[in-house]
């Protein structure tokens, strides 16, 4: 596919291939941007968020509305192009068609609710006579930057909102998984985007990103990735709005009150989805000692029962990792997490890209399994003695995105909610679930700021104040 930079299709002599990571073959191309198509691509969104500031919300609706109508009826070939660009199985590929889908849509809702507030000045001293009120505004030129592991739907989650606000926005998709952000600005132009209010871009983020991220026509960042590219990325923002979707190694607390059949059936269900390559995934199962070993038992058939292969095999449950080296890594962490007393339960082999579902048990929170972001289809089963010590099993990590409770204890649950430090928190359910509408982000350093397109917008807008000096 070609990129889109300054409202036209162009190719590049150097292009980059896209791989399919179940057997390495070439999907497709991309060109290989550089900072002259950076350059290119902000002199065009800054006309672009011109053109954008100046679309009344109703035809904005309009536009973002029509995608989400294209895309819901594109629904297979957007699922199978992410299934192959991606490795996630095909039934996963096709949910997160359909949700990036309903993303678009409640982000069109959002296009006609963009409002301010008056604001009582005669509250404050000398206030009175004055009338005050808010206005949201668009900052302006947008740029998102996305990870590999939602190709589709992540990139709406950005650039839904920054439309519906009245943002120009240039995309940066993760390199390995360009061809659904491709798509959808397809879809977005065919829908009927002013060419100039949305650039894509492709090209290594370790070439381009500080070219991109660092230019002072841009006026919000909003990044989903790893932490490390998003410590650099605020490092070199300067003073810009910026909004940080970084990692997690997230916990689900078991308590000895659990339902230990539910505990499994989310445990394999939210720990070796997309294998294990998602944000939210269960990678720590803190285990209340009483019923450690039951757990156990209860777990490793339904991990057993997770069959690897080609991800577009209906039969398949977990598909290959996005690249050898991240299958590599986690099998090195698993053999590292053995080789210092922990033991593996089921799994713990590697295939190429595929990785087999794995638990790991007896694992101590300083191994790197535990303590690390692991992003593979493997879980680290570790010992508690009481709430507390769960709590601060939990809380033992630089991240705060997601963490899940397993009780029928009110009071248990409504500590965990209070005291866990984590963006999402879940009661009787695994730390992976999210609803497209719900505000979602980390604390700690798995970021800041949320989307879900209503707090999205937020994010994508300023606010002015505005006081009117009335002489009556
Ligand atoms: P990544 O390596 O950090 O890459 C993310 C994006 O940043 C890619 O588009 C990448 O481009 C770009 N990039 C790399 N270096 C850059 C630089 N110097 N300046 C600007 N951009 C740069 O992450 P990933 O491997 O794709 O994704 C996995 C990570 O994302 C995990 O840590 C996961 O937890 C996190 N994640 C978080 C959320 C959330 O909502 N909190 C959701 C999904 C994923 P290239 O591909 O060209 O290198």
């Amino acid at each position: 596919m070609k990129m889109h930079v300054a409202g036209q299709w162009i190719d590049k002599p150097q292009k980059i291939e896209v791989l399919n990571p179940y057997d390495n073959s070439v999907i497709d191309t991309v060109p290989r941007g550089e900072a002259a198509d950076v350059d290119r691509a902000l002199e065009s969104a800054t006309r672009g968020a011109r053109v954008m500031a100046a679309l009344p919300g109703y035809e904005r609706w309009k536009i973002l509305k029509k995608a989400a109508e294209i895309m819901a009826a594109r629904t297979e070939e957007l699922g199978r192009l992410i299934s192959m660009e991606e490795g996630k199985v095909i039934a996963e590929g096709r949910l997160e068609a359909s949700r990036a889908a309903e993303t678009i849509t409640g982000s069109a809702e959002e296009a006609k609710r963009i409002h301010g507030e008056t604001i009582p000045l005669d509250g404050a001293p000398g206030g009175a006579g004055k009338f005050g009120v808010t206005l949201r505004v668009p900052c302006g030129v947008v740029v998102a930057i996305s990870p590999f592991n939602f190709p589709l739907n992540l990139v709406c989650h950005k650039v839904g909102p920054a439309l519906a606000a009245g943002n120009a926005v240039v995309i940066k998709p993760a390199t390995d998984t360009p061809l659904s952000a491709l798509k959808l600005t397809e879809i977005l132009l065919e829908a009927g985007l002013p060419a100039e209010g949305v650039q894509c871009l492709t090209g290594s983020g370790g070439e381009i990103g500080d070219a991109l991220v660092a230019d002072r026509r841009v006026r919000k960042i909003t990044f989903t990735g790893s932490r490390d590219v998003g410590e650099r990325i605020c490092r070199l923002a300067g003073i810009k709005k910026v909004t940080m979707e970084l990692g997690s190694n997230s916990p689900i607390i078991v308590m000895p009150d659990a339902d230990l059949d539910k505990v499994a059936v989310a445990v394999a269900a939210t720990g070796y989805a997309n294998a294990g390559q998602v944000c939210i995934s269960t990678q720590r199962v803190l285990t209340a000692g009483k019923v450690y070993g039951d757990f156990l038992d209860a777990l490793t058939p339904r991990v057993a029962a997770l069959t690897t292969g080609n991800q577009l095999d209906p039969k398949t449950k977990v598909g290959p990792m996005v690249r050898e080296k991240d299958a590599v890594r986690v099998e090195e962490w698993v053999k590292e997490a053995v080789s210092t007393g922990a033991r593996v339960v089921v799994g713990g082999e590697r295939r190429g890209t595929i990785y087999a579902p794995t638990i790991v048990a007896d694992v101590k929170p300083e191994m790197r399994i535990s303590c690390d972001e692991l992003f593979g289809p493997a879980v680290a089963v570790t010992p508690f003695n009481n709430i507390d010590e769960a709590i601060a099993l939990a809380n033992d990590t630089i991240y705060g995105l997601s963490a899940g409770i397993f009780t029928e204890n009110l009071e248990w649950a409504m500590k965990f909610a209070r005291e866990v430090q984590s963006g999402n928190l879940h009661i009787n359910w695994g730390p992976q679930w999210r609803a497209d509408l719900m505000p979602y982000g980390g604390l700690k350093e798995s970021g800041f700021g949320k989307e879900g397109p209503r707090y999205a917008v937020e994010e994508m807008t300023e606010l002015k104040m505005v006081v009117f000096h009335l002489s009556g």
